[in-house]
């Protein structure tokens, strides 16, 4: 064969080569801006005829709103220093839809230096997106369960460990009140034991929901403790704020008129409360406040349950 044959014969297995791969390949001049090239494979791909790509505009304008113009600008800066680069787009189909794609770019410089061309593959990157983004939404799932609790729906005890080491340090550096609510079911062996443990376990749900409804600040939070307690936490709340918080679940539960005829006199669920504010400083810890307000909390069972027991420090 002559050397013009092996060229051309050359030539032809690289179109098939090119044309044959799942990459999408393409080539734009970049003193005009046009397309020289792009695989046939785009049409199956996005829809757009191998035709209609005919300028980078064309690309640009198949592109997300959202990703354009951070894609366009990364592209030709990258471009214009000659740096090979790669982008992550969703570019637009025919039939309105997007495609995830992976844009591999290099840049063909002359002697001089300057970009003549720019050579590329697409990649059809949609699947690994799907799963990416499926991971990230369970991740999200998985870190709202972590931090909730099962029986009750709300904040669980990990949660509010972690909410008062924030709130704790934001008071103490902005020398602000942070108040603390322990609650704990009055006589809740005999709940279970007169209407079974289904009937305690929706009782629980119910009291936490309800505290949950009772709060107004945006940064409260109502936690629970463990068993039968729960624990709210007031950021930026002095002493007659988190008064009235305590006053109004007390209230609110005794609206639920939840059956218990072993309840002391009231025969209907109620709660006793331990509520205690401070400010906090380097001298004391949030372990000192979770005891100190647990302390007025059994002061409130010994007076005779149902009822509110507060300090501040
Ligand atoms: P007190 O008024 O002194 O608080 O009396 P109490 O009977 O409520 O005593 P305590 O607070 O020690 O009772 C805890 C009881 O709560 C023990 C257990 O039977 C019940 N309990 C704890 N966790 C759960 C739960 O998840 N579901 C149900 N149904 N009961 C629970
Ligand atoms: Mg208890
Ligand atoms: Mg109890």
């Amino acid at each position: 064969m002559s050397d013009l044959t092996d060229l051309q014969s050359d030539g032809a297995v690289y179109k098939t080569l090119l044309e044959s791969t799942q990459a999408i390949p393409w080539k734009i001049d970049w003193a005009s801006m046009k397309f020289a090239y792009i695989g046939p494979q785009i049409e199956p791909l996005l829809g757009w005829s191998q035709e209609s790509w005919v300028s980078a505009e064309d690309w640009a304008m198949r592109i997300h709103p959202d990703d354009r113009d951070y894609v366009v600008n990364f592209c030709i800066s990258q471009s214009k220093l000659g740096v090979d680069h790669e982008a992550d787009y969703r570019a637009l189909t025919k039939d309105n839809g997007y495609v995830w794609i992976r844009d591999v770019v290099h840049v063909v410089r002359g002697e001089d230096g300057e970009a003549e061309s720019l050579i590329g593959f697409m990649f059809d990157i949609s699947e690994r997106k799907k799963t990416e983004e499926k991971l990230i939404s369970l991740q999200r799932e998985l870190e709202a369960l972590s931090f909730k609790d099962g029986l009750t729906g709300i904040a669980n005890r990990r949660r509010f460990d972690s909410s008062l080491e924030v709130a704790w340090s934001t008071a103490a550096r902005g020398n602000e009140p942070l108040s603390l609510i322990l609650l704990d079911i009055d006589f809740f062996k005999q709940f279970n034991d007169m209407y079974g443990h289904i009937a305690g376990d929706k009782s629980l749900t119910n009291v936490a929901q309800t505290l949950n409804l009772a709060l107004a600040g945006p940064r409260d939070l109502a936690a629970r403790f463990g068993g039968e307690e729960f624990v709210i936490l007031l950021p930026e709340t002095d002493a007659n704020g988190a008064l009235e918080v305590a006053e109004r679940c007390l209230r609110l539960i005794e609206k639920q008129k939840i059956p218990h005829e072993k309840s002391d006199g009231t025969s209907t669920l109620t709660v006793s409360m331990g509520v205690g504010t401070l400010i906090p400083t380097e001298a004391t810890s949030p372990t000192d406040l979770v005891q100190a307000v647990d302390k007025l909390l059994y002061v409130a069972k010994q007076k005779g349950r149902n009822r509110i027991e507060a300090a501040q420090w």
